[in-house]
C-alpha cells in the first residue's frame, strides 16, 4: 500500500532521511519510533507530499505520488493524516469540518455528507458535539473530530503524527481507543507516537529511526525484548 524506494531528503545541507526503503501492505499497522529529530515526522510528511523528496520514489497503492493539481488532491484525499495539533476548521462547525473534504473533493451531496458525518461522529463517540466549534471541544474531543474528518474521504492509509501528545493524560485513551478500533478493522496505519501500550497492543511492526534512518524493523515484541542496536537501547532505556 505504501513503498518508499531509496528515499533522501535534505533541509539545506541537513540529510534528514536517509536511504528509506519500507514497504507497508494494506492493513498493516506500523508504529514509528524514534528520538526528537529522527526525521519520524518527515517521513510521514513526505508519505502525502507534505514534503517533495529530493530523491527516490514513494508509491501509494501502486501508484507514483503525484506532485501537484487534481492527482495531489486525490492522493491528499487517499492519505489521511492526523497531527499533533487538531488543525480543525476553526470556523466551521464540527460537522461542516467532516463533510467539507466529501462535498469538494468526492463530490458527495449535501444529505450523503451529512449522514456519513453523523456515522462517522457516532463511531468516536461525539455524535452530540456536532453542531458545536472546535473551540468548544476538549482537546480529546477535537482530535476524535480530525480522526472523523479524515475518514470521511474513505483514506486507503491514515497517518497520525503524535496525535496523542498534545492531549491531557485522562484523554489520550479516548483518541487511542478510536485508533486501536480502526487498526482492528485493518485500516492501513503509520503512526508516529510514544504511546507504548499502543504499540505492544496494535503494532504488527515497529520501525525505530535515528538520523534520517530506519535503524531497526521489527514486530512489538523483538523490539521491546531485545533491541538490536545500541541507539535503540538507549532510546527505550529513557523512556520505559
Ligand atoms: P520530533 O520527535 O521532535 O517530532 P521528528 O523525528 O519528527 O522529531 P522531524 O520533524 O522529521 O523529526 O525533523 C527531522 C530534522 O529535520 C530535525 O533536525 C529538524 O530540525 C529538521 N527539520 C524539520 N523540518 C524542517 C524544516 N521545515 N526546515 C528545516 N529543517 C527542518
Ligand atoms: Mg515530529
Amino acid at each position: 500500500m505504501i513503498r518508499m524506494s531509496a528515499v533522501d531528503k535534505y533541509f539545506g545541507s541537513l540529510h534528514v532521511l536517509r536511504d528509506i526503503e519500507l514497504e507497508v501492505p494494506r492493513g498493516q499497522v506500523v508504529v514509528v519510533l524514534g528520538p526528537s529529530g529522527s526525521g519520524k515526522s518527515t517521513l510521514c510528511r513526505a508519505i502525502n507530499r507534505l514534503e517533495p523528496i529530493d530523491s527516490g520514489s514513494i508509491e501509494i497503492d501502486g501508484k507514483p505520488l503525484p506532485a501537484e493539481g487534481r492527482e495531489l488532491a486525490q492522493l491528499r484525499a487517499d492519505v489521511g493524516m492526523v497531527f499533533q495539533q487538531f488543525n480543525l476548521f476553526a470556523h466551521k462547525t464540527i460537522e461542516e469540518n467532516v463533510t467539507l473534504g466529501p462535498l469538494k473533493v468526492r463530490k458527495n451531496t449535501a444529505s450523503e455528507a451529512r449522514e456519513q458525518a453523523r456515522q462517522l461522529l457516532d463511531r468516536v463517540g461525539i455524535a452530540d458535539q456536532s453542531a458545536k466549534y472546535p473551540a468548544q471541544l476538549s482537546g480529546g474531543q477535537q482530535q476524535r473530530a480530525a480522526i472523523a474528518r479524515a475518514l470521511a474521504m474513505k483514506p486507503k492509509v491514515m497517518l497520525f503524527d503524535e496525535p496523542t501528545s498534545a492531549l491531557d493524560p485522562e484523554m489520550v485513551n479516548e483518541v487511542l481507543d478510536v485508533m486501536t478500533g480502526l487498526a482492528a478493522e485493518g485500516m492501513t496505519m503509520l503512526v508516529v507516537t510514544h504511546e507504548m501500550g499502543f504499540a505492544r497492543k496494535a503494532a504488527h511492526r515497529v520501525l525505530f529511526m535515528s538520523d534520517g534512518e530506519v535503524a531497526e524493523d521489527s514486530t512489538p515484541q523483538e523490539f521491546f525484548s531485545a533491541p538490536r542496536t545500541d541507539r535503540a537501547k538507549d532510546f527505550l532505556g529513557k523512556i520505559l
